[in-house]
C-alpha cells in the first residue's frame, strides 16, 4: 500500500480509471466533469488542494481578458522593462537567453490581425464560464464562492485610457460589455476610492472569488464527496504500454492503473512533454500579491488598477493586492520587493491601509506565447488528454476546460472549433 496520503474512497473498478495530474483549478474542474461522465477519477498533486497557483490570483472571472498580453510596439519596451525590475512589467536580464524562443512568438502576436484572432478563440472559450461552473458550484456546500459584484478598472494616465480603447472595441465586437465611470460614478460604487482616478470602466459581466484558495479547496472536497480519490504525491512519469498509457508512476514509486490520463500540472506539464510528443514554449511567468488581514479600508470590488498593473481584491481572508508580469527565468527565486512596491503604492492610493500581519505571495501563470491554453489530445499517446497553459485566464477558463476534456476523454466532439487550442501549433 501506497505511503503516501490519500484521500476519498477508491472507486468501482468497472468504471473506466482516469487519472488526472494536477489538482489546481485546471485539474481539479478537469476531475469534477469527468466523475459527471461516468469516470473513476483519481487527483494526483503534491500539494494541499487550494495550494495552487489560483492561491495567490486576483480572483477574477476575467470573461473579456480576451487580448493577448502582446500588444503592438512591445518591442520597443523590452528595455523598459529589463531597466526597471519594479515596474508593473519587468524581465530579468539572466532569463533573457532562456526566454528568447518564447519572447520572440510572443512578440510575433503583436500583429493586430493576430491580436484580433485570439480574442476571437479566448472569446469563445470565456462565454461559457458561468454556464460552466454552475453545476459544479451547485454542489459545493458554500452557495456563495463566486461573489456577485461586478469588476471595476481604473485609470489615472488619460492617454492610457485612450489606448485602450481599441482594445474595448474589439471586446464589444464579440459581445461583452463596458461602462464608462466618472470619477464621481467611481466614488458612489467605491467610496475608499473617490477622488483618486480620472476614468474608470465597470465590466458588468465579470465576477470575482472571494476565497481563491477556498475556492479550489471547495470545489476538491466536492468531488471527494462523490467518490473521488486524491492522492498527495507528485507524478513522475506516465506508464506506457503497447503505444497507450497504461498508468501513472508516483513519486515513490507506486503506480497507479489508468485507462485515461489527463496532464493538468499548469507549468509541471513540461515533465512529461517527451511522454506527451510535444514541444510546446510553456514558461512561468511570475505575479505577486500582499495579502492585508486587517487593511482598515473597505473595497467592496475587485478592483483593477491598470496603470499600476495589479488589483485590489477583498478577500474572505483579507484584502488582497497584487499582480504585476515579471519575467524570472526558470528556477529563478521570486523577488518579494515586487509584492512590497506593490504595496507601497498602493498606500500612496490609500494612505489609511493598515499592513500589519501582511502575507507576501507568488504565483507563476502557465504562459504559452499567444495566451491562448492547450486542451488537446496527446497524438503519441492517444489516451492522454493535455489541459495546460491557461496564463492569465486559469480561473476563469477552469470548469469550461473540464468540459472539453471531458468531451475529448468521452470521444466526443466538442461543440467548439479546438483548433486554436491545439497542442501542435508550434511545431
Ligand atoms: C498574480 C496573479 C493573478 C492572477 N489573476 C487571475 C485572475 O484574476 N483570473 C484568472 O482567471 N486567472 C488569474 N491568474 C492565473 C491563474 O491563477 C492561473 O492561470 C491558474 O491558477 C492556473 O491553473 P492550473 O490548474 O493550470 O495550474 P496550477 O494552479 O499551477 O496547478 C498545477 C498543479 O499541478 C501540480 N503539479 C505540478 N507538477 C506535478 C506533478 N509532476 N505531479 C502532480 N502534480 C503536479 C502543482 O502542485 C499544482 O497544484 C493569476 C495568476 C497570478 C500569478
Amino acid at each position: 500500500m501506497s505511503a503516501v496520503p490519500v484521500q476519498g474512497a477508491v472507486s468501482n473498478a468497472a468504471v473506466a480509471r482516469t487519472v488526472v495530474i494536477g489538482g489546481g483549478i485546471v485539474g481539479v474542474c478537469c476531475a469534477l466533469y469527468l466523475q459527471r461522465n461516468g469516470f473513476a477519477v483519481t487527483l494526483v498533486d503534491p500539494a494541499a488542494p487550494g495550494d495552487s497557483t489560483a492561491k495567490w490570483s486576483c480572483g477574477q472571472m476575467a470573461v473579456s481578458e480576451i487580448i493577448p498580453l502582446s500588444k503592438p510596439g512591445i518591442l520597443m519596451k523590452v528595455p523598459g522593462w529589463l531597466m526597471d525590475q519594479n515596474g508593473p512589467l519587468a524581465m530579468r536580464p539572466g532569463a533573457l537567453p532562456g526566454i528568447l524562443p518564447w519572447f520572440f512568438r510572443f512578440m510575433s502576436c503583436a500583429r493586430q490581425s493576430k491580436i484580433v484572432d485570439i480574442a476571437q478563440s479566448l472569446s469563445s472559450l470565456t462565454r461559457n464560464i458561468y454556464a460552466d461552473y454552475a453545476p459544479l458550484l451547485s454542489e459545493c456546500s458554500d452557495k456563495a464562492l463566486m461573489g456577485e459584484r461586478p469588476i471595476i478598472e481604473v485609470f489615472n494616465d488619460s492617454a492610457y485610457f485612450e489606448r485602450e480603447q481599441p482594445h474595448l472595441e474589439l471586446r464589444a465586437s464579440l459581445g461583452f460589455k463596458a461602462q464608462r465611470l466618472s470619477p464621481a460614478e467611481i466614488g458612489d460604487l467605491e467610496p475608499a476610492l473617490k477622488g483618486r482616478f480620472a476614468h474608470g470602466l465597470l465590466f458588468p459581466d465579470w465576477r470575482s472569488v472571494g476565497d481563491t484558495e477556498g475556492f479550489v479547496a471547495a470545489l476538491t472536497e466536492s468531488f471527494l464527496a462523490r467518490g473521488g480519490r486524491r492522492i498527495r504525491s507528485e507524478a513522475r512519469r506516465i506508464d506506457e504500454q503497447g503505444g497507450r498509457a497504461c498508468g501513472v508512476t508516483l513519486g515513490d514509486g507506486d503506480a497507479v492503473a489508468a485507462d485515461h490520463v489527463v496532464v493538468a500540472a499548469g507549468t509541471g506539464s513540461r515533465r512529461f512533454f517527451d511522454a506527451l510528443g510535444v514541444r510546446v514554449p510553456l514558461e512561468g511567468i511570475a505575479g505577486y500579491q500582499a495579502l492585508l488581514p486587517d487593511s482598515g479600508v473597505e473595497i467592496r470590488h475587485s478592483i483593477i488598477y491598470a496603470d499600476g498593473g495589479f488589483c485590489f481584491t477583498p478577500m474572505t481572508r483579507g484584502l488582497q493586492i497584487g499582480g504585476t508580469i515579471e519575467i524570472a527565468g526558470r528556477g529563478a527565486q521570486p523577488n518579494f520587493r515586487r509584492a512590497e512596491i506593490i504595496l507601497e503604492k498602493a498606500r500612496r492610493i490609500l494612505p489609511q491601509l493598515r499592513t500589519d500581519g501582511v502575507e507576501f505571495g507568488v504565483g507563476y501563470r502557465p504562459f504559452l506565447p499567444d495566451t491562448k491554453p492547450i486542451i488537446d489530445r496527446s497524438r503519441r499517446l492517444e489516451n492522454v488528454v493535455m489541459a495546460f497553459g491557461h496564463g492569465q485566464l486559469g480561473l476563469t477558463l477552469g470548469a469550461t476546460t473540464g468540459r472539453l476534456v471531458a468531451d475529448l476523454v468521452s470521444a466526443r466532439t466538442p461543440e467548439l472549433n479546438m483548433t486554436p487550442f491545439s497542442a501542435y501549433r508550434y511545431a
